[in-house]
């Protein structure tokens, strides 16, 4: 078998994979960006626990087959907030967090990647995500991209689901459809309760496991066909975003 950079679905690199003569011969020579899934273990309504680490994991490989990165692994553990009760969630400190991250990212500097694009599957760190990219420029000369999916495609969601949901709606069930369909169970999503996200309401825990913009709209849905048409636009507006972040920093600052 032919060494671990060419094998599987097409040209996707995987950072684990390589040895580190392969490495050192393709970075930054044939690879300098590199893209790495982040997300966290939470309950997620009907689908996994792993729901905010299947679909950056799925988004990352989609990139990395239509664009030139090499794939990290993923980091999996982040900053559970509002459902960390429910049974399965797991959750480590904001400013663990923070620091981790930005030593994972500045890490990849060192590596001798010039660009970084980050999948994010969680909104609890969205915050620490940001701020770990400015110390990655600062501290290691990494221009960076962050995906935070779900928020990218609304008139995908009005257009398909006919309204946003939230917090393992349909969005996310549409992501883990599109990743590992087996793991959509109907019997799950059946009968589920959710909660409406409520302006200048906060609470601790958040009083379902599923969160909406409106009820009775965008719940989750085993439906195949609009999760691939759902996720098609997703993963269409990933690529753009990063085309055009790579475009503007290749014109303006020679990167
Ligand atoms: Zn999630």
């Amino acid at each position: 078998m032919e060494a671990g950079i060419t094998k599987e679905k097409g040209k996707v690199a995987r950072l684990a994979e390589l040895s580190w003569k392969e490495f050192g011969e393709l970075v930054p020579a044939r690879y300098d960006a590199v893209v790495i899934p982040v997300g966290t273990v939470e309950a997620h309504g009907g689908i996994p626990l792993g729901t905010d680490i299947i679909i950056p994991e799925y988004l990352a490989e989609r990139l990395a087959g239509r664009l030139n990165f090499i794939i990290a692994p993923t980091v999996n553990y982040g900053i559970t907030r509002t459902m960390l009760p429910y049974p399965g969630s797991h959750a480590v400190a904001p400013a663990t967090f923070r620091q981790y991250v930005t030593e994972v990212f500045v890490g990849f500097g060192r590596m001798g990647f010039r660009k970084l694009v980050v999948v994010n599957g969680h909104g609890g760190h969205v915050d620490e995500l940001r701020e770990a990219a400015q110390v990655a420029y600062r501290d290691a000369d990494l221009f960076t991209v962050v995906l935070h999916w779900w928020l990218m495609a609304p008139e995908a969601s009005e257009e398909v689901y006919g309204g946003e949901g939230g917090h393992a709606a349909a969005e996310e069930t549409a992501g883990v459809l599109a990743a590992r369909p087996e793991l959509v169970k109907a019997a799950l999503l059946a009968g589920l309760n959710a909660a409406k996200y409520e302006k200048g309401v906060f609470r601790m825990p958040f009083p379902r496991p599923v969160g909406v913009r409106e009820f009775g709209k965008a719940m989750p849905s085993a439906d195949v066909e609009s999760a691939k048409k759902y996720m098609a636009v997703i993963e269409k507006r990933c690529v753009e975003a990063v085309e055009e972040a790579f475009a503007g920093w290749r014109e303006e600052l020679g990167r």
